[in-house]
């Protein structure tokens, strides 16, 4: 028996989305009993990843909704280089997971795992496998993330006695988002669980964590966090010429 895996991954339009979803896709076509849920944050859905889930052939569940962006409405942080930054992909999980919520009522089978799974960071077969033993939440290093090499938790005797990370050590849970998994059935029991635009960055993943665990629920995987399954790349702004200014007729569009 395998459980479904629910991938909820936030995505938006720019010029690498198309590379890193065919990526990301030939990733998932891999993995079975999987269920992507990709919501686009955006006031309409996109051909573009309309076609890229139908030529996918995955089990997947296309949604939409537009991050709401205002001065006043929406509270931003400032790296320490004074750089605005925003928390991204907010209502994006939240209607994904409300989705989920309505899915789980009316299904029979309501065993699965929530996987927030962005759509540039790098994901290796096995932290599938690794998610699929959750049995409330399950959690795991993950590579290249918060200044280091690797952020993990800590193990001691089976249970997470603390964690590495360098960025943020005050962080409730200081995992990524890429780091942990839990339980579909308990968002039923706590449909109350949500993410929040009210907390600083960094912050999310404690945000959702805090209503199904403590530290010492955490049920350490991939090899009492030993090993590294999943990476936080991310793809490099790319820079094109303009295609006004060109004096030769473009090459077509990639979609
Ligand atoms: N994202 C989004 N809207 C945005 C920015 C990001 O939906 O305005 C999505 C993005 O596609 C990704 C997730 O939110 O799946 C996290 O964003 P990003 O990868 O840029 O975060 P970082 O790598 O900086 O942690
Ligand atoms: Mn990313």
């Amino acid at each position: 028996y395998l459980p479904t895996i629910y991938g909820i991954t936030p995505t938006y339009s720019r010029l690498a989305q198309k590379a890193d979803l065919t990526r990301l896709s030939q990733t998932l076509m891999h993995v079975k009993n999987f269920h992507w849920v990709v919501i686009e944050d955006s006031t309409e859905k996109t051909k573009l990843v309309a076609n890229l889930l139908k030529e996918s052939n995955l089990k997947y569940t296309h949604l939409n909704i537009k991050t709401h962006r205002t001065k006043h409405s929406t509270p931003y942080w400032r790296t320490n280089k004074g750089k605005k930054l925003l928390a991204s992909g907010v209502e994006q999980r939240n209607l994904a997971l409300d989705w989920l919520k309505g899915y789980l009522q009316k299904a029979e089978d309501t065993r699965g795992v929530v996987y927030f799974m962005d759509d540039d960071n790098t994901y290796s077969l096995k932290v599938f496998d690794e998610m699929r033993k959750v049995k409330n939440v399950g959690v795991w290093p993950v590579g290249i993330v918060g200044g280091m090499r690797v952020e993990m938790p800590l193990v001691t005797d089976g249970k997470v006695s603390g964690y590495n990370a360098w960025w943020k050590p005050f962080r409730p849970f200081p995992i990524d988002m890429a780091g942990f998994a839990i339980n579909a059935t308990l968002f039923l029991e706590h449909p109350e669980a949500k993410f929040s635009r009210k907390v600083q960055s960094g912050f999310q993943e404690s945000e959702i964590l805090k209503y199904f665990a403590t530290k010492d629920d955490l049920e350490p995987l991939a090899d009492n966090c030993t090993k590294v399954y999943v990476w936080h790349t991310r793809t490099q702004k790319p820079s094109i010429l303009n295609p006004k200014k060109l004096k030769r007729p473009p090459v077509p569009d990639d979609h």
